[in-house]
């Protein structure tokens, strides 16, 4: 009888530890594979490591978002004083900075990470489900040039083709991450029918002068660019070439944009035939 609570603890001790060293790990690894399993998928996307690694791992990514906000405030600076020589009415409206949102003052590169990793290709879920986190980090130097902006009382835009419904989780993003004036009305996200931004940029140039656009992508400039070929882009951005660095200011984007687009004739392909597409356009010696 004295013995048997001794042998009963000692049970116990030996199921538990059996339980705690052998069998939960084996479950949970059980488990673990099987989420792997499930968020392994089969999108060839792993061409895009180099262009999220650049902009996660490459001083030279942060130097050249440094730059352009750099050159953003000469050129506002700039601006002021040359806007002595316009016309009345334009002289009169109050300036603007137009800016795009994703990769030019929001980074959403541990979105696409994320999706190299797992091996997922893009998906609106996926992407809905990145914006409600809130999580995207500013790009260096926006921020503060924002900042400079608006206490100089130039009213900032923030242009995006996010849609309409990651609106608010879009504002507590951009608020967290300490841009200014962020509100319903500066944030113009997209509607169902735009095609793109023009609409938008028309629509701020009643009301305001725009001084300055930014963006990663050329279609965040002028509607110029939008659905041309790589010949055509090339040509638009040849005629617009004093603009770059005045009134336009580009950020890189290695990850994504219309530039790859561009490369698939913005067709809908398979993997496989976007990856042909990718070797075929590469230049040879
Ligand atoms: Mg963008």
């Amino acid at each position: 009888m004295k013995n048997r609570p001794f042998v009963l603890n000692f049970a116990l001790i030996i199921t538990t530890a059996v339980s705690t060293y052998f069998i939960t790990p084996l479950i949970s690894n059980v488990a673990t594979a099987q989420q792997g399993a499930a968020a392994q998928g089969k999108a060839d996307n792993e061409y895009q490591v180099s262009g999220a690694l650049y902009m996660q791992r490459s001083a030279e990514y942060r130097a050249l978002a440094y730059q352009a906000y750099n050159w953003a405030k000469l050129s506002l600076d700039a601006d002021e004083k040359t806007s002595k020589k316009l016309p009345k009415i334009e002289r009169k409206k109050p300036r603007a900075v137009v800016v795009d949102i994703d990769e030019t003052v929001l980074d959403n590169s541990p979105q696409q990470a994320g999706l190299i990793k797992s091996r997922q290709p893009f998906s609106q879920a996926n992407w809905y489900a990145w914006g409600e986190m809130r999580a995207a980090k500013a790009i260096p130097g926006a921020v503060d040039f924002l900042n400079y902006a608006n206490k100089k009382g130039v009213k900032v835009f923030y242009v995006s083709n996010r849609d309409e419904v990651q609106k608010q989780a879009t504002m507590d993003n951009l608020t967290k991450a300490g841009f200014p004036d962020v509100t319903a009305d500066t944030v113009m996200l997209r509607h169902p029918n735009d095609v793109g931004k023009e609409t938008r940029r028309n629509y701020i140039r009643e009301k305001y002068r725009i001084a300055i656009l930014m963006g990663d992508n050329l279609d965040d400039f002028s509607n110029v660019f939008e659905l041309k070929s790589i010949a055509d882009r090339y040509a638009e951005t040849d005629k617009a070439r004093a603009m770059f660095g005045a009134q336009y200011i580009a950020l890189p984007n290695a990850m994504y944009g219309t530039w790859e687009n561009a490369l698939y004739e913005y067709k809908h392909l398979s993997d496989a035939q976007k990856a042909e597409r990718r070797l075929e356009a590469l230049e040879l010696p």
